[in-house]
């Protein structure tokens, strides 16, 4: 067992969610790996439990906590062997309507989100011919009278066929008629629901992992003028808002994958005799493991930081991209000391080793790649010249 943060504001939350995430084993995943299905069950009970609505403030019928509390929350769920990748993105997204929405659309949506009666989980931002250049992407919203008409296509959309609205960002305005390309973009809540099979398609994408992400197209989708989000035009400035919650949650959930791979690693290497002793005992067993853990540890601490400088209502650009990169390094340098520990087991689907190995790999990717983060700090902690 790692040892616990002294003092951790957030023990008593770890422990319950800890609790819960023991009604939701390895075989309930593995189950749902074989025929990549949804964790209905389990986000039923996060939600019942308040846990995805952390921070949808009392007001709007949520837990009203900060993100630090959120952040234990998805490093629990990931420390013990489950997967928060089903819902995280509610944690998030909502802080668009939180912070940009009328109060209208807080009235309307976040009590629903916060009772588990509307899931806000699907976030279509990525496009297949623009990827990481969002301010390229080519979805457009043409306003008609009282409503917009939305035409185009997003990938990696995920959880959107188990989500009843979606935060999208389309073009309003061409870009080649906007001063600065950031300029231009809108968000909108999309009710699915309304739209499915009307000008809205979901295919769902098979993955190396079970992550149930989609492409979506919109064909004349009718949006109406309302689920416009703040003012249009603004809407790229609204999602990057948004982006160090996300990208500290995301870092959280990496240091409990880590967590689970190096208490998993350990006590295997304890229990596996070979050669009349345990593997554990050969320091080429030991060292990775440990190499880990002290990468585990350092990104925790980055991460501890961004959470303090987020609540406290300072900046913590610089440590919410450092920790992400370094706590998904840490995740997946973890996942490989312990598929090595495990040796032939580590392949074995009933330890879950390989199924957590290949779920934690996607965060050097995505919600950004690690050249994106690199670049960031580059740019605008160090200075250098812009490379795009
Ligand atoms: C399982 C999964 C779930 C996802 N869920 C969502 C979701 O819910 N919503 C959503 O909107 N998106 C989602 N994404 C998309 C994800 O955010 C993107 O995949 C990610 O941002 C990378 O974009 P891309 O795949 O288009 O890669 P590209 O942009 O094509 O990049 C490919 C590679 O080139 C590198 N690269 C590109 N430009 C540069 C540069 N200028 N300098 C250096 N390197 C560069 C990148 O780092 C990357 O390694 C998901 C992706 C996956 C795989």
């Amino acid at each position: 067992m790692l040892q616990t943060t002294p003092n951790d504001p957030h023990a008593e939350i770890r422990e319950e969610v800890a609790k819960l995430c023991a009604r939701f084993p390895g075989e309930y995943w593995r189950k749902l790996d074989e025929v990549r299905g949804y964790p209905t069950e389990f986000v039923q009970a996060l939600t019942e439990a308040g846990y995805l609505a952390a921070l949808i403030p009392e007001e709007y019928g949520g837990a009203g906590l900060g993100l630090g509390a959120a952040a234990a929350i998805l490093e629990e769920v990931q420390r013990q062997g489950c997967n928060g990748a089903a819902c995280h993105a509610q944690m998030y997204i909502m802080g668009t309507i939180l912070r940009h929405g009328s109060e209208a659309q807080k009235q309307e949506y976040l009590p629903k989100i916060a009772s588990g009666e509307l899931r806000l989980q699907a976030f279509g931002v990525t496009e297949p011919t623009s990827g990481t250049d969002t301010t390229s992407l080519r979805t457009f919203a043409k306003k008609e009278g009282d409503r917009y008409i939305v035409n185009g296509q997003k990938i990696w959309t995920s959880r959107a066929e188990h989500s009843d609205l979606m935060l999208l960002l389309a073009r309003t305005t061409p870009r080649d008629q906007v001063a600065k390309k950031t300029e231009g973009l809108s968000t909108f809540i999309v009710d699915m629901r309304t739209v499915l099979g009307k000008g809205l398609t979901i295919r769902p994408i098979r993955t190396m992992m079970n992550h149930n992400s989609c492409e979506v197209f919109f064909d004349n989708m009718e949006v109406p003028a309302e689920n416009l989000v703040g003012e249009e035009g603004r809407g790229f400035r609204y999602i990057l808002d948004g982006m160090n919650a996300e990208r500290l949650l995301i870092a959280s959930e990496c240091i409990g994958d880590a967590k689970w791979f190096i208490e998993k690693a350990v006590a295997y290497s304890k229990e596996r005799v070979l050669f009349n002793r345990p593997i554990g005992q050969n320091q080429g067993v030991q060292f990775p493991i440990a190499r880990a853990y002290a990468q585990m540890r350092a990104a925790e601490a980055i991460v501890h930081k961004g959470l303090a400088k987020f609540e406290a209502g300072v900046n913590p650009g610089e440590e919410a991209n450092m920790g992400k990169m370094l706590a998904a390094e840490a995740s997946w340098a973890a996942g490989e000391a312990c598929v090595q520990t495990h040796g032939g087991f580590g392949f074995a689907e009933e330890y879950d080793v390989e199924r957590k190995f290949r779920e934690t790999r996607l965060y050097q990717v995505a919600p950004i790649s690690t050249n994106l983060i690199l670049s960031y700090l580059g740019e605008h902690v160090l200075g250098m010249p812009r490379s795009y």
